[in-house]
């Protein structure tokens, strides 16, 4: 369990240093209850005091990384229970089953989709994380080497420990995932991984079990435990990954402080698989395993995994600059906009689809759409002026015309004072409008 502010306060040295940059020993242990400092930044705890005080300053949910060859996959760490309490920091790894009594050239087929696919999302390259190869009686050495032959994704290998163990002497890289240790297998799991040492991912039907097998493995030797829900449905699975999160965040409670295994490939459906996989992304899934991938749902996933993901108080951004779209000439309009990453790839799409040839210019506006920036002071016509300036604009065309967003009509005047001898249209509000401006009032 978590220790309080004073419990800590009582393990420091209390001499009220000011080496950790707080005035007090009493304000460093009350930040480090909130876990908003590292204890290292007190250079003279004893190590007797360390060992107690890392426990209870460790991350609530364990940090796991599964490495291969230069992939990685995050897990853990998250510290927020819904993403506008903070942010979610370790992206969900969606995973690609294959089975080891697919014939090799199904499996090369199937990796081999997951591995070339890259997808951009408003500048943002998304693409799947990884491969599970689990044993079903069929040679499981060759469908991992042939899965290796593919790519060098991170891997989950799920089977028996002497399945698994012939097909780990061939792999020499990275940090795997091993799979399922339950109550009948636990102990040969727990001491195949400790060979490598690999992550270890523990199943159980009820949380009461799924404790007392966390609590056994990792007196075992292995720290690197996932959990996997043994439900499979959308209701048991959002219960258990709820759970588990919860009390590993508001108790503190470190046996279920761990990354979350959902294998939504059992599903009956492809459509239903889908779905499930989009539940856990949402609700606290670390590792997703999918036994169908196809473009069409990989990229929803995918999308809906980033903006699950990102940072909701520093939106994505564009650098501001003066952009072309489809190698404009000094006669062509100068369209304006702000530094949004969905506001500027909008605009660029439609305009550069259309064919149009046009210049965007991108404002320092620290990532906002036109309205919420526009309200909250950050595109405005002093900036628009300053950036215009800025970035040359009046060297690239041969005109002294700007065209606004239209929610911000308001500002054409203001942009005229700022930048004299210019001229501001309006243009349409949506982007989707913008060609149809274009070709019937830039004439
Ligand atoms: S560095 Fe350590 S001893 Fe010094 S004030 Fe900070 S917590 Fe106290």
């Amino acid at each position: 369990m978590a220790l309080s502010g004073i419990q800590i306060y009582k393990l420091l040295p209390q001499t009220n240093c000011k080496e950790c940059g707080f005035p007090t020993c009493l304000a460093f242990a009350m930040k480090l209850a909130a876990k908003q400092v590292e204890l290292s930044l007190c250079p003279t705890v004893s190590e007797e005091a360390k060992a107690q005080l890392s426990e209870a300053a460790a991350p609530p949910v364990r940090p796991i990384t599964l490495k291969s060859n230069g992939y990685e996959v995050l897990s853990g760490n998250e510290v927020a229970l819904f993403r506008h309490e903070k942010r979610f920091f370790s992206p969900t790894g969606l995973f690609l089953r294959v089975y080891d009594d697919d014939p090799v050239e199904e499996i090369k087929r199937k990796v081999t989709a997951v591995a070339n696919y890259t997808v951009d999302y408003v500048g943002i390259d998304l693409k799947w994380d990884g491969i599970a190869v689990q044993a079903r009686g069929g040679d499981f050495v060759a469908a991992v080497t042939a899965v290796r032959a593919i790519t060098h994704l991170p891997l989950i290998l799920i089977g028996e420990a002497e399945a698994l163990k012939p097909a780990l002497a061939t792999l020499d890289e990275g940090k795997l995932l091993l799979a399922f240790a339950a109550a009948n297998n636990w102990q040969a799991m727990a001491e195949l991984a400790k060979t490598r040492p690999a992550a270890l991912a523990v199943q159980a039907e009820t949380i009461d079990e799924m404790v007392e097998l966390t609590e056994k493995v990792k007196a075992a030797g292995v720290d690197d435990i996932v959990i996997c829900p043994a439900q499979r449905g959308l209701h048991g699975t959002l219960i258990a990954n709820s759970t588990a999160r919860r009390m590993a965040l508001k108790q503190t409670f470190r046996a279920l402080g761990y990354p979350i295994l959902n294998i939504a490939g059992d599903a009956p459906t492809p459509e239903m698989e889908t779905i499930l996989a989009a539940q856990a992304i949402g609700k606290y899934g670390s590792f997703i395993i999918l036994d169908h991938f196809a473009p069409e749902t990989a990229y929803p996933l995918l999308v809906l995994r980033q903006n699950i993901y990102t940072d909701p108080q520093k939106p994505i951004q564009v650098q501001p600059g003066l952009y072309e779209i489809n190698n404009p000439g000094p006669d062509d309009p100068v369209l304006v906009t702000t530094n949004f990453s969905i506001t500027y790839f909008s605009v660029k799409n439609e305009v550069e689809s259309a064919g149009l040839p046009a210049w965007l210019l991108v404002t320092e506006s620290e990532g906002m759409s036109v309205l919420t920036a526009w309200a909250a002071g950050k595109f405005d016509a002093e900036r628009i002026a300053k950036d215009v300036k800025r970035f040359n604009v009046a060297d690239k065309v041969s005109h002294k015309r700007l065209v606004l967003p239209g929610h911000t009509a308001v500002l054409s005047g203001e942009v005229e004072v700022e930048l004299p001898g210019w001229e501001v249209k309006v243009g349409p509000r949506e982007a989707v409008d913008v060609p149809k401006f274009m070709k019937q009032v830039l004439v």
